[in-house]
């Protein structure tokens, strides 16, 4: 059975703890984030991004394979299903296919649009208890071409989101999608200070989540951040794995080259990666 992220945020806001949100684009990828967050103990957050969605041939299949799979691996631990940055359209798509909880991506939008599709998928959502997660200003990445200095939200804008009776808010403080930078300054802690101060106690997320130095995301979850992203950690530690069986010439020994042979060492780097993950973001033993 899926849950919403609602009591598991409170829960790890209350107890200063950071709930993983690891996004999948497999089986391989579901499987392994069930099985090392069952063996942590950690309730968890599968994020499933727009582009994943259409990889995985849709929602709906994303929706049967993830429940199947919690229910014939036997995982106990909590399991919410998110839409990660989500379309409008995306959102109700994903209501209907039986997601437990969605983000709507309104960053883009000028406020009062963003206001006003968020205001309606809540007022959707609420209704069949499903979590949502909303959020303002940009968070900076590669995909804006220029890189460097993550994007901050503004706090005014923070807290008319944050009123809307959405279950999290993810603001910019600075962080980024994907590898960071170099030159890359930190997190913007005074940013998170004042969102934190204006928009009460909403957890929040911090998306971008691969590659801030330890301490940084520990701080951050010590200042109200209930919600950490990770995508491009596993989706590494997947390729790293998977290059050194090809480059030792695995694939070509007996049936190496066996999708079930040929994906096991992703497969088992994605666990220690989770399990690193989990112990980082203090949810070991939390589920
Ligand atoms: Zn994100």
């Amino acid at each position: 059975m899926l849950v919403s992220a609602e009591e598991m945020l409170i829960k790890a806001r209350d107890g200063h703890y950071g709930v993983p949100q690891f996004n999948i684009n497999n089986l391989e990828w579901t499987k392994a984030i069930l099985n090392a967050c069952e063996e942590m103990k950690s309730p968890v957050i599968l994020g499933v991004s727009m582009g994943a969605g259409k990889y995985m041939t849709g929602f709906k299949t994303v929706s049967a394979m993830v429940k199947a799979m919690v229910d014939s691996l036997g995982i106990t631990v909590p399991v919410c299903l998110h839409l990660d940055h989500g379309t409008y359209d995306g959102a109700k798509a994903c209501i209907e296919a039986g997601f437990s909880s969605i983000m709507f991506d309104g960053s883009s939008l000028p406020i009062d649009e963003n206001i006003a599709k968020t205001t309606e998928l809540v007022s959707i959502a609420k209704e069949k208890g499903i979590s949502v997660e909303a959020e303002v200003g940009a968070i900076g990445g590669e995909e804006d071409g220029v890189v460097g200095m993550g994007e901050c939200a503004d706090p005014d804008q923070c807290a008319k989101i944050a009123s809307l009776g959405v279950t999290m808010l993810a603001a910019g403080i600075g962080n980024i999608h994907g590898v960071y930078p170099e030159n890359w300054p930190g997190l913007r802690f005074d940013v998170l200070e004042a969102v934190r101060a204006k928009t009460g106690n909403i957890p929040l997320v911090l998306h971008g989540g691969s590659g801030i130095p330890d301490d940084q995301v520990r701080k951050a979850i010590s200042m109200g951040v209930a919600k950490v992203n990770v995508n491009t950690e596993l989706q590494l530690s997947f390729a790293k794995a998977t290059r050194e069986y090809i480059e030792a010439g695995k694939d070509k020994i007996g049936k190496g080259y066996d999708p079930r042979k040929l994906l096991l060492p992703g497969y088992n780097a994605m666990i220690e990666t989770c399990k690193d993950r989990i112990r980082c973001f203090g949810s070991d033993g939390k589920a």
